[in-house]
């Protein structure tokens, strides 16, 4: 308890210094919970009940201050402000991505884009596209599945329930950000370093260059999130995103950001993509499935279903360790593996919000470091399919003749990672039975 005790003080002390007025609030929602388990260790319920009315009372004193409060801090709007004045002024001096092509690279990365028409157009599409395919997501989730939601609890779950006006603003900005952030993943798709040829596809620049790339993302992006934490930073950017205690909504709560971080997240997923396709090679159907995963998985990270999903890579991330960072922003940097987090000593396992008692789950190490078999078999059949999508267009909707026989070397190859993976992973859980 004693040890908890200097725990809780530590962390409060960290988020008061380093970060929102939110961390404060939703620390003193977990000191009920650790005052709530330490009162009864000294087997005292009525010393627990007050200390739980006494913490629950400030707690709720404090969410209805943050509520009615609701302060805007100038610094994140001016930085974007001036970013935006940045980049329309670099793009005004920019040349076009090849002859011919209208607008600067920078707007159209692609030069396939040339009249405004198109470009608005296009642009206006992807609005309700993404709402569209946030809202499958959700029913998929609620109605067909019924998930275990990470945003109620038999107590109130604090969130941020209604978007202010700079929340929309937020939002607006980054449909336009977002646009020609895809526009310029599109750029790289359609890019020399990307080999269309089916005959091509194998285990270098198939699945493994699939894995390495989530890696090496999750790698590059650790140190960006951490240092936009730091104290110095965090109102400039970041501190837009933690609004929100409890991601519910999907897309509309990882998109509520600075466009300064929707660049930077862009940005090194097209660098990740070209830093492998330097290594192993980069097969079309990998970066088409890569991208899309990445950006699905971008949505479930902040949809409040409490689901396994995860990667085939090793330490592999749930929804359920970036609900973790929302609520604890110092832990939990990585959005798609835990690796990295652990390495540096900033995991933090997950732990149910709102519940008046708490349910941990002892894994066993192994269990958290392997990927489960069906993530495995589930890239490879989507590998495939990506591969015989390929090669359908090309041949314009004629029968594809190598799919089949290119990849089977891949398919061998999951196939056995996948059984490795089951066997690592039974082992490991009867090992605990045991
Ligand atoms: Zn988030
Ligand atoms: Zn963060």
């Amino acid at each position: 308890m004693r040890k908890r005790l200097y725990f809780w003080i530590f962390f409060d002390a960290r988020a008061a210094a380093g970060n929102a007025e939110f961390s404060v609030t939703v620390t003193v929602t977990d000191t009920v919970d650790l005052f709530w388990e330490g009162a009864h260790q000294l087997r005292c319920p009525p010393v627990a009940a007050s200390c739980r009315w006494f913490f629950r009372h400030r707690s709720n004193l404090s969410m209805q201050k943050a509520k009615s409060q609701s302060h805007v801090d100038p610094r994140g709007p001016i930085a974007a402000v001036i970013l935006g004045a940045v980049v329309i002024t670099y793009s005004s001096f920019s040349p076009p991505a090849k002859v011919g092509a209208a607008f600067p690279w920078t707007v159209n990365p692609t030069g396939l884009l040339n009249d405004l028409t198109t470009l608005l157009g296009l642009y206006a599409a992807t609005i309700p596209a993404k709402e569209l395919l946030n809202s499958v997501l959700k029913y998929v989730g609620d109605n067909i599945i019924g998930y275990v939601r990470m945003d109620e609890g038999d107590q109130k779950v604090p969130k941020l329930e209604v978007f202010e006006f700079h929340d929309l603003c937020y939002l607006a900005v980054n449909t336009l950000v977002e646009f020609v952030g895809m526009n310029h993943i599109g750029a790289f798709l359609f890019g020399k370093s990307v080999d269309y040829d089916p005959r091509n596809f194998n285990v270098f620049n198939g699945p493994l260059a699939f894995i390495a790339v989530f890696i090496l993302n999750d790698a590059i992006y650790y140190p960006f999130h951490l240092v936009a934490h730091r104290r110095i930073f965090y109102p400039y950017c970041h501190k837009q995103h933690h609004r929100q205690f409890v991601p519910f909504r999907g897309y509309a709560d990882a998109a509520n950001q600075h466009p300064l971080e929707q660049m930077y997240g862009f940005s090194i997923w097209i660098a990740s993509l070209w830093m492998i396709s330097k290594v192993t090679g980069l097969h079309a159907a990998t970066a088409w499935l890569g991208s899309f995963a990445w950006a699905i998985l971008n949505i479930c990270n902040h949809l409040p279903f409490d689901t396994r999903i995860h990667l085939p890579i090793p330490y592999p991330a749930f929804p359920q360790d970036h609900n973790t960072h929302h609520r604890f922003p110092n832990t939990n940097f990585a959005t798609l593996s835990t690796m990295t987090d652990r390495m540096f000593g900033t995991f933090r396992p997950y732990k149910a919000a709102g519940q008046s008692e708490s349910r941990t789950e002892d894994i066993p190490m192994l269990i958290e470091a392997v990927p489960s078999h069906w993530s495995v078999m589930g890239t490879g059949i989507l590998l495939f399919f990506s591969l015989l999508a390929i090669e359908v267009v090309q041949l314009g909707g004629a029968l594809p003749s190598t799919t089949m026989s290119t990849f089977v070397t891949s398919a061998s190859f999951l196939l056995t990672l996948s059984l490795l993976c089951w066997a690592l992973r039974k082992g490991a859980s009867q090992k605990k039975e045991a």
